[in-house]
């Protein structure tokens, strides 16, 4: 019985060193990079003594990333936006499935998969121009297709996410044949060929460049909640339409990440997922890109958001969005939706 007291006097060591001898670490590849992720991870290390190591790059630059480390990523964590980026990593066998009560409580079905979760969504809305287009004529993403706009029609690539996700759910709903409808019948609207970013589109309308785009949520609330008077000022000659009111709802894409199967820190990973979806998280990770919380009970106060008043969301499945992402491109390629 001579080893007792030493088993014990180690475990004593154990208790009373610091945290520096085994320093309890979780490192987390993030895609997002807004000023108030600060304090989300300050929290977090706060809270249960885990130092985050982040690594921020591009969103397709750390899947690559990751990728490439194969089994010596030190990645434990990746936060990404799109629900079409996260399916990738998920078909690239990136993922670890995680089974947790508290994801699985707080999540919404409908927003979470076996190993990847949304923390935030934000939904895809239609931007007119008040002075050339009458909002009753831009009521749906079908009414894009409406040879009444032609020449109208302002979009950023077919190739990208966003645009991707959006056919996604039109395919899920409608099926291959309208979602193709749908594509040709843009790209007969189109006032220019597809170029630049939601914001982009959106200032070409304010602009009279064309009368009407799709934008993400964020891009919006941005320019409304801008501290530049020029920015204000392109919103103020824009109508903001809730799409699908009548029908399926507004598409909603989402921000979220899962744990890698390489994870060098399972169970930090997983404690830190579920931060995430702890109220305070939320709060912070949806508002700091004007966002809504994953998390149903959680409010988030946005003047800019609150002011498009409410609306319909469609409740389809992130997994499907992630089904149809191959189809959705084989599609805007055949509907020469650049
Ligand atoms: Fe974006």
């Amino acid at each position: 019985m001579k080893f007792l007291p030493t088993l014990i006097a180690a475990a004593l060591v154990t208790l009373t060193q610091p945290a520096s001898a085994e320093e309890k670490v979780l490192n987390l590849y993030s895609a997002r990079h807004y000023q108030t992720d600060e304090a989300l991870y300050a929290n977090f290390t706060q809270q249960t003594g885990i130092k985050i190591n982040r690594i921020e790059g591009k969103e397709d630059e750390l899947l690559e990333r990751i990728k490439n480390e194969g089994a010596n990523s030190p990645a434990d964590v990746f936060l990404t936006v799109d629900a079409a980026r996260l399916a990738k990593a998920h078909e690239l066998g990136l993922f670890a499935p995680v089974t947790s009560k508290t994801l699985e409580s707080r999540i919404p079905a409908h927003l979470r998969t076996e190993d990847w979760f949304s923390f935030s969504t934000r939904a895809r809305v239609i931007v007119y121009n008040k002075g050339t287009v009458k909002a009753e004529d831009v009521q749906s993403y079908q009414d894009l297709a409406n040879p009444k706009l032609k020449g109208k029609l302002c979009s950023r690539s077919g190739a990208h996410p966003y645009n991707l996700s959006l056919m996604a759910s039109i395919i899920a709903h409608q099926g291959e044949a309208k979602a193709e409808e749908l594509a040709r019948g843009m790209v007969a609207n189109f006032a220019r060929a597809p170029k630049g970013g939601d914001t982009d589109q959106i200032k070409a309308v304010s602009a009279g460049e064309c009368g009407v785009a799709i934008s993400n949520t964020y891009y919006v609330a941005r320019l409304m909640r801008s501290s530049k008077p020029e920015d204000r000022k392109v919103m103020e000659k824009l109508g903001v339409v809730w799409p699908n009111q009548s029908s399926t709802g507004a598409h909603i894409n989402v921000s979220g990440g899962g744990m890698l199967k390489t994870a060098p820190n399972k169970d930090a990973a997983v404690k830190f997922l579920e931060y995430l979806a702890s109220d305070a998280a939320q709060r912070h990770f949806a508002d700091g890109n004007n966002e809504w919380p994953a998390v149903e009970s959680v409010k988030v106060a946005n003047p800019a958001l609150d002011s498009l008043g409410k609306f319909k969301a469609d409740k389809l499945p992130v997994k499907n969005l992630a089904m149809y992402q191959a189809k959705a491109q084989i599609i805007f390629d055949r509907a020469g939706f650049k």
